[in-house]
């Protein structure tokens, strides 16, 4: 059986297409309606905060992604927009992964009754969402493509995965990620490289998946490896393909392992998944060399001894939580994978972590 999946069906993409905004959102008002801009408060204050095209009655909901976004969180700002507003017209999501990821989960919590925890899963969501729309401003997730919103919940660190989930409008200007910190550009934008190295190595892997893969791959080299004025461009061009690559394959062990190193220290997206690879030679070892080439040129360190002087009970939940992520096993070391990553190796690479 072959999965008929669904695509956002609308994207504007170029440099200054912020300003487009007001005008895209103009025909989903209703009178008396509003919108509500959930927005990363790192632009609390500052110029893309002055341009966002609000009227009336709408509500700016600054968001704070110190912690990947939680359940409890979700809830707390779905609240907070239900008592101001019975059913806004839109949610707006303005930032990286994280607040991406919170504007898919309020606006799907919007029209679903209950608390996100009872959504964490595959296609439990029973009713289609508020218009929403992602403004990205930091590219490598391929959040704004994906039927994802990634959750950690008091259980476990699952999205509300179902089609509801995608954007109805997706809005690429390059210029947006003009001031993200130099780590954390290189961090993200990893994880897009790793997302096309784990699909494009993966016993899953297709034609659609390939064709998608390979550009995003192509662009990622261009952009950590060469000089190019619009860089930008290409990073959000990647991302966006990287995404594309993996719906319709799936991630490996990079991300089986990184998800343990993250649920239990917490650890970012981006960074852990750096982290993870950064010990994945044997598994990878083109792509790994040439991530190495790639933090060399750009400078960038990794933090080290993460997983020194942990507990025992800690490190027996990491490699749990991580060999329980079997798709992305089997597409990285096909159906033996069990006699492959054994307890014993998964825990040997964390402690080189
Ligand atoms: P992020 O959204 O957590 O942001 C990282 C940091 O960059 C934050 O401090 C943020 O304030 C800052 N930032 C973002 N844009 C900026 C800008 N233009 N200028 C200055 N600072 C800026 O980072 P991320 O790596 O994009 O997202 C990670 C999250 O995405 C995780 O929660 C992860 O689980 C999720 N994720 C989701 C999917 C999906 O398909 N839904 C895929 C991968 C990752
Ligand atoms: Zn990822």
């Amino acid at each position: 059986m072959y999965r008929n999946f669904k695509i956002v069906p609308n994207i504007i993409f170029g440099r200054g297409a912020f300003n487009q905004l007001g005008e895209i959102l103009k025909p989903k008002r209703t009178p008396g309606g509003c919108m509500v801009f959930v927005m990363d408060e790192v632009f609390s204050g500052k110029e893309l905060e002055s341009r966002l095209p609000l009227e009336g009655g709408d509500l700016l909901l600054p968001v704070c992604v110190r912690d990947e976004p939680k359940t409890k969180y979700v809830d707390e700002l779905t609240a907070k927009v239900k008592a101001y507003t019975t059913q806004p017209d839109g949610v707006i999501g303005i930032g990286g992964g994280s607040s991406m990821d919170l504007a898919k989960a309020v606006s799907l919590m919007l029209t679903n009754p209950g608390s996100s925890v009872e959504y964490q899963g595959w296609d439990l969501i029973r009713n289609p969402a508020v218009y929403h729309v992602a403004v990205p401003t930091l590219s490598g997730t391929g959040a704004e493509i994906s039927r994802t919103a990634v959750l950690t919940g008091p259980e476990k660190k699952l999205g509300l995965n179902s089609d509801y989930t995608l954007f109805d409008q997706v809005l690429l200007d390059p210029e947006l990620t003009a001031g993200v910190p130099k780590d954390q550009w290189f961090y993200t934008g990893m994880d897009c490289y790793i997302h096309d190295i784990e699909s494009l190595n993966g016993t899953y892997l297709n034609a659609f998946s390939k064709a998608y893969g390979e550009k995003s791959l192509e662009l990622c080299h261009q952009v950590f490896l060469e000089e190019h004025e619009d860089s930008a461009d290409r990073l959000m061009m990647a991302s966006y393909f990287g995404g594309m690559s993996i719906a319709y394959s799936q991630v490996g062990a990079c991300h089986a392992l990184s998800y343990g190193l993250s649920f239990v220290l917490g650890t970012h997206h981006g960074v852990g998944c750096c982290i993870t690879f950064d010990v994945l030679d044997e598994i990878y070892p083109e792509g790994v060399k040439v991530f190495r080439e790639m933090m060399a040129r750009h400078k960038v360190s990794l933090p080290r001894n993460l997983t020194q002087g942990l507990s025992e009970a800690d490190m027996d939940t990491m490699v749990k939580v991580s060999l329980g992520m079997t798709p992305l096993w089997e597409n990285c070391l096909g159906k033996d994978w069990q006699n492959i990553m054994t307890p014993a190796r998964a825990r040997e690479l964390f402690s080189r972590m």
